[in-house]
């Protein structure tokens, strides 16, 4: 493998990511048994940190996982780790998983946690897709009934986008009997006569951090903006469709399931918010 040439954190020793190593008794390695954060860090300066650190305990503690640092301990965590990169634009990444004990299915005593992170140079979504929009495929949703808790456990994830990519496509639209709930790793968005739908913040779907960006983007640019379930003929027939994400922002889908969304091209929703979210960004500068 082709190691990225980065530092990365792991229980409190800064070393080479080629040189990190754990136990493989890790809870994990063995179970998926832990949380994880991506947060994009943009001129050097973590994006909605205090929002993905709330997130981040809130995961903690519906697992019942001892959060290893406080905010001020994360703080200097992820300055360490944007510090030693020194690119403007980069994504970080940590978890914390259980620790490493004899292999049982129930919660170790005494364990201390593992806890990693590393950085990533960031390369924001280029203009092509911005410009040319996304395609999308829509699968039934076959994940577990906790999707609010942001685990390390992402086998559903995995085989969801790995359909995706066997049917030539950047992304799925999941549903569970028959209503949207999100994509492998994003949340979507769908416009209808204007307004600006989203699925309900519920057990179903992950509470993206842009989540709630999206949503006070739309009231600072005056787009209505509201919050029901959205039945899959509703996603289909609507006029234009988005996804955000850290890593993919807010990107529009132009197909799914090979069929134009909309005009087939990205829709002035989008390209409002679009503007709006990079306006944003660009007040980091400075
Ligand atoms: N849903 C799922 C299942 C995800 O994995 C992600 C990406 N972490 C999101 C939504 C979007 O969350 P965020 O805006 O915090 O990247």
């Amino acid at each position: 493998m082709d190691w990225p040439q980065s530092t990365c954190y792991l229980n409190g020793e800064w070393l080479p990511l080629a040189e990190a190593r754990i136990s493989v008794l890790d809870r994990g390695f063995i179970f998926g048994d832990g949380i994880y954060e991506v947060v994009p860090v943009y001129y050097r300066k973590p994006f909605r940190f205090e929002h993905h650190l709330t997130r981040f305990e809130r995961s903690t503690t519906e697992i019942g996982l001892a959060n290893p640092l406080d905010r001020a301990g994360w703080r200097a965590l992820v300055e360490g780790l944007i510090a030693r990169c020194g690119d403007e634009h980069q994504f970080i990444y940590w978890q914390v998983t259980r620790g490493v004990a004899k292999r049982d299915f129930s919660f170790p005593a005494d364990t201390a946690p593992t806890v990693f992170a590393m950085t990533t140079p960031f390369t924001r979504p280029s203009a092509t897709q911005r410009e040319q929009g996304l395609r999308a495929v829509t699968r039934a949703d076959e994940r577990w009934l906790r999707c609010d808790i942001k685990s390390v456990s992402l086998l559903g994830a995995v085989l969801a986008r790995q359909f995706a990519s066997e049917n030539g496509a950047d992304e799925v639209v999941q549903f569970r009997d028959g209503w949207l709930t999100e994509g492998s790793s994003s949340n979507m968005w769908v416009v209808r006569g204007g307004t600006v739908i989203a699925p309900p913040r519920d057990r179903l779907i992950l509470e993206g951090i842009r989540y709630g960006f999206v949503g006070e983007l739309c009231a600072r640019i005056g787009v209505p903006f509201e919050v029901r379930r959205l039945r899959q003929d509703e996603v289909e027939s609507g006029d234009e469709l988005m996804l955000t994400s850290a890593t993919r922002e807010i990107l529009p889908i132009v197909t799914l399931d090979g069929r134009p969304v909309g005009g087939g091209r990205p829709g002035p929703v989008y390209v409002r918010l679009r503007a709006a979210y990079d306006d944003a960004i660009e007040a980091l500068r400075s």
